[in-house]
C-alpha cells in the first residue's frame, strides 16, 4: 500500500502487541527506603571479604586465574566469541568487577588476533551491594595486567542507586548493563537471552538467596538454547536446581584448592534468534535528540543509519534550545516512570559528559511552596540514595548553587545543564544525514519502505524508526499507526541577559520552571506550556516565566522587554510517558518525550536500537510495558 498526503492513501502497519500494565503504583510509600545496602567489608590474606557472608570476593590463590578458569574457560568463551558477531554474558554478583575485567582483556586480545571488526559483547550483571569505587580499584591492584581496564571501569562507574546503568567500553564493543538491586527481583523482571552465565554469588551455604530454585529457574528462562553457565560450586542442592532449570550438568576440575567446579548447557531454552545480519538499511525520521539517540545505539552496534529531517540541521525542533536541564522525575512511590527516569539519567548524564556538552554538573530542585514543596516534603520522610537526591536547607542549596537562595530543596548530583545541540550532534555522529527531506509519501513493497520527499528525493530502507517529535501525529497517519494519541503543546523559553545577582550561578535550578547559568551572555528561563501549540513569541510568556521564579530570584532579573526567546513544540501522551518500541518487525517508534527528551532519549534510543537489532534490552519488563506504543489501546480493550 502507498500513502500520499494529497490522495490520503494509507500504508498498513501490522500490529501485534498483547501486553500492558499501568505505570502508577497506588501505594503511598511515605517512609520507603530506596537506597542500596552496603556490604560490611574487611580483608583476608589481602583479598576483599564480605563479613556478613563470611566469604571472599575472589580466590586468595589467584583471583584472575580463578575468573579465567571457572567463568571464561568454563563457558568456553574464547572459542565461542571468536565465532560470533554478538554474545551475551549474564552474571550474578558484579562484586569487584574482576570477571568483567577478564572479559574486557579477552575481548581486546581477540580483536588483536583478528583483523575483522570482531565480536560485540553485552555483559549484564546483577549486584545488590555495589562496592565503593576506591575499594574496587584497590582490589584490582593485585592484577597489574588489568590496570588499564580497571581505570576504564572505575572512571565509568555509575551512581549508586537501584536500577539499570548502561556503560560502554572498548569503543562500544563491550556493553555493560549493570543492574543494581537484588538479583531475585531484577532477574524476574528481565527479558533477554544469555549465551553464557557467570554464577558468582557467594557460596550457597552462606548466601542461599542467590541459589534458590526460583532464581535458577528464571536464569534458565533467560538462557538461549545451547547457552551455558559456569560456577565454582558443586553443591548438590545447586546441581539439582540447575538441572531442574533445564541445564545439562558437567563437573570439571576446579581452580586452586577446589577439586571441582560445575558447568552446564541449556538443553532446550528459548529459541531466540541470534542477532540478525547487520547489512540492512535503517532510516530514522527525525534529527532531534530521539532520532540521534537511536542512531547512536545503531552505530555502536555496527549499523550506519540514515537520519532524515525536514529541517536543514540536527536539533532544529524542541531539542534545539540553547541550554537545557537533564534531571530525574521521581515520585514518592518510585513508580515505573520514576525508576525509568533514574535509569535514563544515569546514562544521559554520562552521554553529556562524553559529548562535552555539560555547562553545569548539578541540578537543584527547590522546595517552591506551591509546587515542588509538597512532594519534596514527602521525599524528606523517605530514604533516597544521596547520588539521586540529597536533601539540603537554604544555606546548603545556596552553596551548591553559587548564589543566595531563600529555599532548601533537593540536589541532583547527576543532574546536568547541557548544550542540547552539542549532545544531539555527538549522538548522531556516524549516521548519514538527509536534511530538507520533508516526507510527503511512503510506499511499502518488496519488504522495504520507500520514503518520498516533497522535493522528489527518495530513500529506501529495510526498517524505519519514527522519532519525529511534534510531527509524530502526521507520520502516524501516514503509516496508519492507530491507537497512540499524541498531544502537542508548545513552550516558550526566555533568554534573560546576565545580571550581577545571578553571576555566580553554577547549577541548574528547577521550581516548576527552570533557570540555567548564563552562557554567551544569557540565562535560559523556562518555560510556558501552551496547549494550543502556538509558536509565536509572546511578551506575556516572558512574564509567565519570570513569575514562575521564587520571589527573591525573580526580583533580581532585568525587564522582560530585554529578553530573547525561542518557542518549540513538544509531543506527549495522555499518561505523560513516552512511546518506545516496536510497531511491527520493520517499524519502530520513539517519541512523546514531552519536556524530558534530553534526559530520557539517550537510554531509550539505545534500548530501541538493541530491540531493532535483537541484542539485549535490559529495561525491566514493567518499564517496557509502560513505554509500549499500544498501551492505551490495550488498556481500553480491557475495560
Ligand atoms: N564476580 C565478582 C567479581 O568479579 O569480583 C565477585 C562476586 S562476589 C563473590 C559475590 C557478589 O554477589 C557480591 O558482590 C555480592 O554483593 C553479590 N550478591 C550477593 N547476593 C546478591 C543478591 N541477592 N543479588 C545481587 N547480588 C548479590
Amino acid at each position: 500500500m502507498f500513502f500520499c498526503k494529497k490522495s490520503g492513501q494509507l500504508l498498513a502497519a501490522c500490529v501485534s502487541r498483547v501486553q500492558i500494565t499501568g505505570m502508577t503504583d497506588p501505594a503511598t510509600h511515605h517512609s520507603a527506603d530506596y537506597r542500596l545496602t552496603s556490604a560490611p567489608l574487611s580483608h583476608r590474606d589481602g583479598v576483599l571479604r564480605a563479613d556478613d557472608f563470611d566469604d571472599l570476593y575472589f580466590s586468595t590463590d589467584d583471583g584472575l586465574g580463578e575468573a579465567r578458569h571457572v567463568f571464561l574457560d568454563g563457558n568456553d568463551l574464547a572459542g565461542r566469541i571468536a565465532a560470533a558477531p554478538q554474545f551475551t554474558i549474564a552474571e550474578t554478583g558484579f562484586g569487584t568487577g574482576l570477571n568483567f575485567l577478564a572479559v574486557m582483556a579477552l575481548l581486546e586480545s581477540s580483536k588483536l588476533e583478528h583483523s575483522q571488526a570482531g565480536c560485540q559483547i553485552d555483559y549484564i550483571s546483577f549486584e545488590s551491594r555495589p562496592l565503593p569505587a576506591v575499594v574496587m580499584a584497590q582490589s584490582h591492584q593485585a592484577f597489574p595486567d588489568l590496570a588499564r581496564h580497571s581505570d576504564d571501569l572505575i572512571a565509568a562507574l555509575p551512581p549508586q542507586w537501584p536500577g539499570l546503568h548502561r556503560r560502554d567500553f572498548l569503543h562500544g564493543r563491550l556493553r555493560l548493563h549493570l543492574i543494581y538491586g537484588d538479583a531475585n527481583d531484577a532477574v524476574a523482571k528481565a527479558d533477554f537471552a544469555a549465551d553464557a552465565w557467570f554464577l558468582d554469588g557467594f557460596t550457597p551455604a552462606k548466601n542461599p538467596q542467590l541459589w534458590n530454585q526460583d532464581l535458577l529457574t528464571a536464569i534458565g528462562r533467560l538462557t538461549r538454547a545451547g547457552g551455558s553457565f559456569a560456577t565454582f560450586t558443586v553443591a548438590s542442592a545447586v546441581r539439582q536446581r540447575l538441572a531442574e532449570a533445564g541445564f545439562e550438568l558437567e563437573k570439571r576440575p576446579g581452580f586452586g584448592r577446589k577439586r571441582d567446579m560445575l558447568v552446564g548447557r541449556m538443553r532446550t531454552g528459548i529459541l531466540t534468534p541470534q542477532p540478525a545480519a547487520q547489512n540492512r538499511d535503517i532510516a530514522i525520521i527525525g534529527g532531534g535528540i530521539a532520532g540521534a539517540s537511536v542512531a547512536a545505539g545503531l552505530v555502536a552496534r555496527g549499523i550506519t543509519p540514515h537520519i532524515i529531517d525536514a529541517r536543514d540541521r540536527l536539533a532544529g525542533g524542541a531539542s534545539g534550545n540553547r541550554l537545557a536541564l537533564q534531571s530525574p522525575r521521581l515520585s514518592v512511590d518510585h513508580n515505573v516512570a520514576s525508576r525509568m527516569s533514574a535509569d535514563c539519567l544515569s546514562f544521559a548524564a554520562r552521554c553529556s559528559d562524553a559529548a562535552l556538552a555539560v555547562v553545569a554538573d548539578r541540578v537543584i530542585s527547590l522546595d517552591w511552596p506551591d509546587r515542588e514543596a509538597v512532594r519534596q516534603a514527602k521525599f524528606r520522610t523517605q530514604f533516597w540514595p544521596d547520588d539521586l537526591m540529597q536533601f539540603v536547607d537554604a544555606k546548603a542549596a545556596s552553596s551548591e548553587a553559587g548564589i543566595d537562595l531563600s529555599l532548601g530543596g533537593v540536589v541532583h548530583h547527576w543532574g546536568r545543564v547541557i548544550d542540547p545541540i552539542c549532545l544531539t550532534k555527538h549522538l548522531a555522529k556516524g549516521a548519514e544525514t538527509h536534511f530538507g527531506f520533508s516526507v510527503v509519501g511512503m510506499r511499502r513493497d518488496d519488504g522495504k519502505y520507500h520514503l518520498i520527499a516533497d522535493d522528489g528525493r527518495q530513500l529506501t530502507c529495510d526498517q524505519l524508526v519514527v522519532a519525529a517529535g511534534a510531527d509524530l501525529g502526521v507520520l502516524h497517519r501516514m503509516l496508519a499507526i492507530q491507537g497512540i494519541a499524541i498531544d502537542v503543546t508548545s513552550g516558550q523559553v526566555s533568554h534573560v541577559p546576565e545580571t550581577a545577582a545571578l553571576a555566580g550561578l553554577r547549577a541548574g535550578i528547577s521550581f516548576g520552571g527552570y533557570l540555567t547559568p548564563a552562557q554567551d551572555g544569557f540565562h535560559e528561563l523556562g518555560a510556558t506550556f501552551d496547549r494550543e501549540g502556538n509558536i509565536e513569541i509572546l511578551a506575556s510568556a516572558h512574564l509567565h516565566n519570570k513569575q514562575l521564579l521564587p520571589h527573591g530570584l525573580g526580583d533580581s532579573l532585568p525587564d522582560p522587554a530585554s529578553y530573547g526567546a525561542r518557542v518549540s513544540r513538544r509531543a506527549s501522551t495522555a499518561d505523560r510517558n513516552p512511546v518506545c518500541g516496536k510497531i511491527n518487525d520493520d517499524l519502530f517508534i520513539l517519541g512523546a518525550l514531552g519536556a524530558r527528551g534530553l534526559t530520557l532519549a539517550p537510554l531509550l534510543g539505545d534500548m530501541l536500537a538493541a530491540e531493532i537489532l535483537g541484542t539485549p534490552v535490559t529495561l525491566t519488563r514493567d518499564i517496557r510495558r509502560g513505554l509500549d506504543p499500544y498501551r492505551f489501546r490495550l488498556r481500553a480493550s480491557r475495560l
